[in-house]
């Protein structure tokens, strides 16, 4: 359904030589129809930019998408890396590499507005994603508006009240504001929104994390059982590797805004390849006592770089207990090691 090749997002920073924020960098990946893809990573990794900027709410640096067989952006490398020598306070020449525009074909630029439609949102922080003037009826009732979905009055309470119905509210609820809501009522409120349009893919940005843990099970549930009915496709995105391996088909693994591993959900938690996903599957608690007392832990070093100034070669290379010095200089390919596994470490190659 999906298709995602060499997406690149920099957020430019004011009076900073270069490309600014570095959030998402040559991500290239696909998602089948009625499939959900789960994405992980730590705070900061560039997973919410990535969802963000296949939707287009972020426009893309470069890179391509394509959305059902036809490409809705396009637009190939446009930044090219000179080498520059500046001198120090103290007068001494130093080589640095800087990104340089390049005069590349411009931006393949599509008509978002009928995708909208079949391309929708869960935001992470429903608070903040439902407008405090608008009653919960309004707010479902804008997208039906937006997209001339029902052609009466009747027409359209009848569907805020079955799209109530759907997410487990009353329909006396469409009268009321979002502050009247819990978290968990308000996030329900959210799902019905970007139910009403009738969406085919849906990015589900951290739509619990914002939650209580009793009721992020029922979230999830409800997310699960909406997809089996009416064949939805999802991008998950968490940095709770438990919650998405739980949910997801296959998982994607950030780090520093790259994609370094993606595999079918079990085959990942089998045989994670990336030191990274090590890591992260490490940490995960479990329940048997027995299992964790003997089970090894991996402790990573330090924090995560800023990405706007990512070390040179491998991003993880400045806490990979395995970084060699091939791995500061040059930059692993993301390959595919074993059917439908992809990972991007130097340790791999054959
Ligand atoms: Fe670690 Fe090197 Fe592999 Fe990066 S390429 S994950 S630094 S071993």
């Amino acid at each position: 359904l999906l298709e995602v090749k060499n997406l690149t997002k920099y957020f430019p920073v004011k009076g900073m030589k270069g490309p600014g924020v570095q959030a998402v960098e040559n991500v290239s990946l696909f998602i089948n129809k009625g499939e959900t893809l789960g994405l992980v990573g730590e705070s900061g990794c560039g997973k919410t930019t990535l969802g963000r900027t296949i939707l287009r709410l972020h426009e893309p640096t470069s890179g391509q998408i394509i959305y059902d067989g036809k490409t809705i952006y396009q637009h190939e490398y446009p930044f090219d890396a000179q080498t520059v020598m500046e001198k120090d306070s103290e007068g001494q020449e130093h080589s640095r590499t800087v990104l340089v525009k390049k005069n590349v074909a411009k931006a393949k630029e599509v008509d978002m507005f009928p995708l909208r439609r079949k391309m929708q949102i869960i935001f992470q922080d429903p608070a903040a994603s439902l407008d405090p003037r608008m009653t919960v009826g309004d707010i479902i009732g804008e997208a039906i508006d937006i997209h001339h979905l029902a052609d009466s009055k009747a027409a359209r309470t009848a569907r805020i009240k079955e799209l109530l119905g759907r997410v487990g509210l009353n329909t006396e609820h469409a009268n009321r504001f979002p502050h009247e809501f819990s978290g968990g009522q308000q996030q329900r409120v959210g799902i019905a929104r970007a139910l009403a349009v009738e969406p085919e893919f849906i990015v589900c940005d951290e739509p619990i994390s914002a939650l209580d843990v009793s009721i992020q099970s029922q979230v999830v549930n409800m997310l699960e059982d909406m997809q089996a009915e009416l064949g939805l496709t999802y991008l998950f995105i968490a940095h709770d590797i438990s919650v998405v391996r739980h949910i997801s088909n296959r998982i994607g693994v950030m780090y520093l805004g790259s994609l370094v591993e993606l595999a079918e959900s079990y085959e990942l938690n089998k045989n994670p390849l990336h030191p990274y996903t090590q890591t992260l599957l490490s940490a995960v608690p479990v329940p048997d006592p027995e299992v964790s007392r003997t089970r090894q832990r991996i402790v990573l070093e330090g924090d995560i770089p800023s990405p706007m100034n990512p070390p040179t070669g491998c991003r993880f290379h400045t806490r990979c207990p395995y970084a060699t010095d091939r791995c500061r200089e040059e930059t692993p390919a993301f390959l595919e090691h074993e059917p439908g596994h992809w990972a991007a470490c130097h340790l791999l190659d054959k």
